[in-house]
């Protein structure tokens, strides 16, 4: 006679028909368990992890609204292009630098382009952007980040050009879309200051017509 013997418990039926009951009766549930014991880990540790992901996201934009000045928007509050340069005794410094790159992010040069700036928040002013790259500007001095100061004397003298145009806004001047800067440090020629400012790039324009 043909033994009906349960491969799971080893219990002897006499119909294929009586095994197949057992089986369902007993051991099905049981396997379900079996699978779904893992697979309610697994949900669990996706909630766990959208939990921690949610909750990163949460303090990373809570830390990014937080401006360095009352003044200033939240982060995200505008974004806004300005082309510049800055001449120091005719050789520009270089902003692409990766030191100087997204040093703050209410205003920065990014992507390796140095002759851009981004502005990120309201009420940023030039002299923001110089002090998150450690330099600084009044009506006498040009600072840089080496601490050594650039200041008027003799024939020496410290310009600030807003859009081709002489101007004493250096220190509150805030930054706005499409503008061109310059700060030129120096005893250059007309001639020599006319080329620096011809020097000044065109990506404001480009960069605040994309749509981010
Ligand atoms: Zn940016
Ligand atoms: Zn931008």
């Amino acid at each position: 006679m043909e033994e009906h013997k349960c491969a799971d418990c080893e219990k002897v039926f006499d119909s294929s028909n009586s095994l197949k009951q057992h089986k369902e009766a007993k051991h099905t549930a049981q396997t379900d368990e079996k699978t779904k014991k893992p697979g309610m880990d697994k949900t669990k540790l996706i909630i766990y992890a959208l939990i921690l992901i949610i909750g990163g996201a949460a303090v990373y934009v809570f830390a990014s609204s937080i401006s360095s000045s009352p003044r200033m928007g939240a982060i995200g509050s505008t974004h806004e292009h300005v082309d510049f340069k800055i001449y120091i005794n005719g050789n520009a410094i270089n902003f692409a630098q990766q030191k100087y790159q997204l040093a703050a992010q209410y205003v920065h040069a990014e992507n390796g382009i140095g002759t851009l700036l981004h502005k990120h928040a309201t009420g940023v002013t030039f002299e923001d952007f110089l002090k998150t790259v450690n330099m600084d500007i009044d009506e006498n001095c040009f600072k840089m980040d080496d601490g050594k100061k650039y200041c008027n004397e003799g024939d020496k003298t410290l310009k600030f050009y807003l859009n081709g145009k002489i101007s004493d806004k250096s220190k509150t001047y805030e930054l706005h879309d499409l503008d061109k800067l310059m700060v030129s440090y120096g005893n250059e020629t007309e001639e020599q200051l006319k080329e620096q400012l011809a020097s000044i790039t065109d990506l404001a324009k480009a960069e605040s017509g994309k749509k981010e």
